[in-house]
């Protein structure tokens, strides 16, 4: 048997630990923070919309357990508001396959419990550098998957690929019952609404603790008019100053917020990412190797849902690297490898995508003022966020950019 150790129950670690007891010959012990209870019972994490790519992944695994009673969620209906109260573009972004949204405290508490009756060992406890060390020593492999913990501190920043030093938005969430929809009658969408230099407002029907539910996501430019939240109000004061904000730019958003209230006492979030990529493989004292994975390693500013997606796929890409290895040592040669293999793949695209609809370059604004026009483009960028890879195909360059709305026109 090999024994995996794992330091962190999130989408990351916890994938990459149940993947791991599906296969024959792996001894999995997660090292957690929280149990499920504590997480259940504490507040909202993310707003965790996966797409069709992530999301098959977990179904191949037979992780995907909601896919009943979770919202799915097929289009995203996006307004650009130049100024207070103006609709100038509006367009409709249709997924090839459908995104979903399953709060990550039902989730990983319930991956969590799940772990445990599939034979692998949790140790709940906040694990330090002093006992990720001993851990490490006592295992042939381990994994650090800690989120934006301070152990991701391990890892060292790498310049080259971070592409900001500062956070580019100020983040506050809410899950809400209670919302309105446009259509009633139509099947659940997402929301985005852009406010050039102010911020954006991502609507997404998603699935919480007591069911279905609406999560807004409300990215603020620093210093912006929706920059509000500084002073992280609770839940009934938030929506109160959400309401006001929309009530002057997005009025018609305001107006399906009138009957809406918080889920429960957990139902917001704040934070300001600095985006960061570091380098895969730190060395403890000691002398022994671990190797990261997930936002341990890559932080992408939600504003495209990038980083479930991406732990997702990473916990994936992991997996297989471990599985393929056979009974050959975990060398650090070997860890490195892992995940620029996974970075050239996946993760630079994601970064990449990130950084434009953080900054919005001139080629950017041209497509969405294209797909306004043309139904192809508006259906290319949804699905772009789905799988980022494409970014390198059509939006790396104005020339890449230009090409393909000519070959559209
Ligand atoms: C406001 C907001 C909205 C977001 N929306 C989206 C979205 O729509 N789509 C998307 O794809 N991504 C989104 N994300 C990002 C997404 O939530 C993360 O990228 C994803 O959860 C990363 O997974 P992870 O497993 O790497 O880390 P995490 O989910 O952070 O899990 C890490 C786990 O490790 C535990 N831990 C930390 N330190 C220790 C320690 N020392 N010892 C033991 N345990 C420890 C933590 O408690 C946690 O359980 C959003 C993030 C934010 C902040």
């Amino acid at each position: 048997m090999r024994r995996i150790a794992i330091v962190g129950a999130g989408q990351a670690g916890l994938q990459l630990g149940l993947g791991l007891l599906a296969v024959d010959g792996y001894e999995v012990t997660v090292v957690s923070g929280r149990t499920p209870d504590a997480m259940r019972s504490g507040p909202v994490m993310s707003t965790q919309a996966m797409f069709g790519p992530a999301l098959r992944v977990e179904r191949a695994a037979g992780l995907d357990l909601w896919a009943g009673e979770a919202p799915s969620v097929h289009a995203v209906d996006a307004v650009l508001v130049p100024e207070p109260g103006l609709r100038a573009l509006e367009f409709t972004m249709t997924l090839d396959e459908p995104a979903q949204s399953v709060d990550q405290r039902v989730k990983m508490a319930r991956w969590l419990e799940l772990l445990e009756e599939r034979g692998g060992r949790v140790e709940y406890r906040e694990l330090d550098r002093a006992g990720l060390a001993e851990l490490a020593a006592a295992h042939d492999l381990t994994v650090v998957a800690v989120g934006r913990g301070e152990l991701a501190g391990i890892f060292e920043r790498d310049a080259a690929r971070s592409p900001f030093d500062a956070p580019q938005r100020r983040l506050a969430a809410l899950y809400a019952h209670g919302v309105g929809a446009p259509d009633p009658t139509a099947a659940p969408r997402a929301r985005m609404h852009a406010v050039p230099g102010v911020g954006e407002l991502y609507l997404q029907p998603a699935l919480t603790l007591s069911g279905p539910c609406d999560i807004l996501l409300w990215e603020s430019v620093p210093g912006s008019a929706f920059d509000r939240f500084g002073d992280r109000p609770p839940g009934a004061e938030q929506l109160r100053r959400m309401r006001e904000v929309m009530a002057e730019y997005l009025p018609w958003e305001a107006e399906l917020w009138a009957g809406a209230e918080p889920t429960d006492p957990g139902a917001s979030l704040y934070g300001a990412l600095t985006p960061v990529v570091r380098r895969p493989v730190a060395r403890l004292d000691g002398g022994v190797a671990v190797l990261g994975i997930g936002d341990a390693l890559v932080v992408n500013d939600p504003i495209t849902g990038q980083g479930a997606n991406g732990a997702a796929r990473a916990a994936d890409a992991c997996l297989r690297a471990i599985v393929e290895r056979g009974d050959a040592p975990f060398t650090t040669e070997w860890m490195t490898q892992v995940f620029e293999d996974f970075w050239q793949r996946h993760a630079r695209h994601g970064v990449a995508l990130t950084a434009d609809l953080l900054t919005m370059p001139a080629h950017l604004q041209g497509v969405f003022a294209a797909a306004a026009e043309h139904e192809p483009v508006a259906r290319r960028l949804a699905n772009t966020y789905a799988e980022p890879a494409d970014h390198a195909a059509w939006l790396a360059t104005p020339e890449l950019t230009d090409a393909y709305l000519a070959s559209v026109r």
